[in-house]
C-alpha cells in the first residue's frame, strides 16, 4: 500500500486507518477525506486489490460529489481487501469485523460500493446502528430499485438539453452498461419521448435506429440474460457501441471508456456520464473542443448518494426524488452556467464549485487556513 501522503494537500485526508485482524483475515482502510460539510458519507469497496491511493482518491471524490450536491455529508471511503464472491458467511466476518474495528470513527458513514450491497449494510447497521443503503426491510430506500441515480441523470440531462438545443422529445441516445444506473436512465428519458437506438453490456452490444423497448431489455436483465438476446436486433461487438449515432451518450459501465485514443468516434451532442470516470480529462478536453456538451460524472450521477443522505435523515422515497430532482436540476445549470460564462470545460466549473463549497464550509472549522 502506497503512502497516501503523497495525496495530501489542504483539503484533506483529515483521518488514513488501516485495520488489521489476522485471526480472521481482515485487512482494510478507511479514508475521512474531509467532514467540514459533516460526518462523511462513502462506499465501502471490497476488493482483492483495493489500496490506500484508490481509497484516498475515491474519499477526495465523494468529498467534492457530497460539497456540490449541497449536502451535509464530507467524503470518505473504506476499502477491504478480498473477491466479494467469497462465501457468505466469511464475508459477513470480515463487513463485521471491518466496522467493529471502526465503530468510534463516528466521522464515517458506511455505505455500499463495487462488492458490498443493502446486506452488508445491514450487517453494519446491526453491528453500529452507522450505515446508509440499508435494505427495505430496515427502513432503507433500496436506491438501486427505485433507480435513483438514472432519474437524476434524466434531470441533468433535461437542463443539458437547454445548452444544446437538444429536444429530449424524440432525441436518440446510446447507453453504455445496462444495469442499475444505465436501464433507469433509459427509463426515464424514454418516458420523456428519447429513443434507445443503441445499448451495450457486458456481453456485446445491439443498434435499432427505430428504438428498443425498454421493458424487454429490462426483463431481458431480470431473467440474467444480455441484452443483445433482444428479439432481432442487430448485434455488434461492444465496442462498437461508441461509434453509434446519437444525440445523447451515456456511459455507465466502466471507467476510462472513453479515452484520445477513441474519442473521435463519438458521433453524438450532448454525453451524460452516469458512471464514475467513464472519460479521461484528455479526451473531456477533445469533446469540448468539438463543441459536444459534457456533463461530469459527480455532477449527474450524484442521485444515488442524494438517495442515501436522504434515507440517514431518516425521510422516505418521495422525499429522495424530490431532494434529486432539485438538486440535481440547479447544480446542472451552475456548472453549465459557469462553463459557458468563463469558457471552461464543465468538470474545471463542477470542481472549481465543488472545492469553493467545501472551502466556505471548513472557514467555520477551527484550524482554517482560507
Ligand atoms: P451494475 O453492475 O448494476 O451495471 C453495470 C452494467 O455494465 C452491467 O449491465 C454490465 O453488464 C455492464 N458492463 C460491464 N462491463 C461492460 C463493458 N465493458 N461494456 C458495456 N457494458 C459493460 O452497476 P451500476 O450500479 O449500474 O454502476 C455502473 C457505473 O455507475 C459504475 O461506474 C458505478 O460506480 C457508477 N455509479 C453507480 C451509482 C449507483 O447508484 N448504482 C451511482 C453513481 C455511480
Amino acid at each position: 500500500m502506497s503512502d497516501v501522503f503523497n495525496l495530501a494537500d489542504d483539503l484533506g485526508p483529515l483521518k488514513v486507518i488501516h485495520v488489521h485482524e489476522p485471526g480472521i483475515g481482515l485487512k482494510g482502510v478507511l479514508v475521512v477525506d474531509n467532514v467540514a460539510y459533516g460526518p462523511s458519507i462513502g462506499g465501502v469497496r471490497m476488493a482483492p486489490d483495493v489500496t490506500t491511493e484508490e481509497c484516498a482518491r475515491l474519499a477526495r471524490a465523494m468529498t467534492f460529489k457530497n460539497a456540490a450536491a449541497g449536502l451535509r455529508h464530507g467524503g470518505g471511503k473504506s476499502v477491504l481487501l478480498g473477491d466479494p464472491k467469497m462465501p457468505k458467511a466469511q464475508k459477513e466476518t470480515l463487513i463485521r469485523g471491518f466496522c467493529c474495528a471502526l465503530q468510534e470513527v463516528e466521522q464515517y458513514i458506511f455505505g455500499p460500493d463495487m462488492g458490498t450491497d443493502e446486506e452488508c449494510m445491514g450487517w453494519v447497521k446491526d453491528e453500529i446502528d452507522r450505515a446508509v443503503g440499508l435494505p427495505r426491510d430496515l427502513g432503507g430506500i433500496p436506491l438501486d430499485e427505485i433507480g435513483a441515480t438514472g432519474y437524476g441523470l434524466s434531470h441533468a440531462v433535461n437542463v443539458a438539453s437547454e445548452y444544446c438545443q437538444l429536444d429530449i422529445d424524440g432525441a436518440r441516445f446510446v447507453v453504455q452498461g445496462f444495469g442499475a444506473v444505465g436501464k433507469h436512465a433509459a427509463r426515464f428519458l424514454s418516458s420523456a419521448g428519447a429513443i434507445l437506438v443503441g445499448v451495450s453490456d457486458s456481453a456485446g452490444a445491439i443498434q435499432n435506429p427505430d428504438g428498443f423497448d425498454i421493458d424487454t431489455l429490462i426483463a431481458l436483465k431480470a431473467d440474467g440474460k444480455s441484452v443483445i438476446e433482444y428479439p432481432g436486433a442487430e448485434k455488434l461487438d461492444g465496442d462498437r457501441i461508441i461509434d453509434i449515432e446519437c444525440d445523447i451518450w451515456i456511459p455507465a459501465a466502466r471507467p476510462d471508456v472513453i479515452h484520445e485514443g477513441n474519442v473521435d468516434r463519438l458521433n453524438t451532442r450532448l454525453v451524460a456520464q452516469g458512471a464514475n470516470i467513464p472519460i479521461t480529462y484528455a479526451a473531456e478536453k477533445v469533446l469540448h473542443d468539438r463543441g459536444i456538451l459534457n456533463l461530469p460524472d459527480f455532477i449527474a450521477n450524484a442521485g444515488g448518494v442524494i438517495c442515501a443522505a436522504v434515507e440517514y435523515q431518516g425521510a422516505g422515497e418521495t422525499a429522495a426524488l424530490a431532494a434529486i430532482e432539485e438538486k440535481l436540476r440547479r447544480n446542472t445549470r451552475e456548472v453549465l452556467e459557469a462553463s459557458q460564462r468563463e469558457q471552461i470545460l464543465p468538470r474545471d466549473a463542477a470542481l472549481a464549485m465543488a472545492r469553493k463549497r467545501v472551502e466556505q464550509a471548513m472557514r467555520y472549522r477551527r484550524w482554517h487556513i482560507f
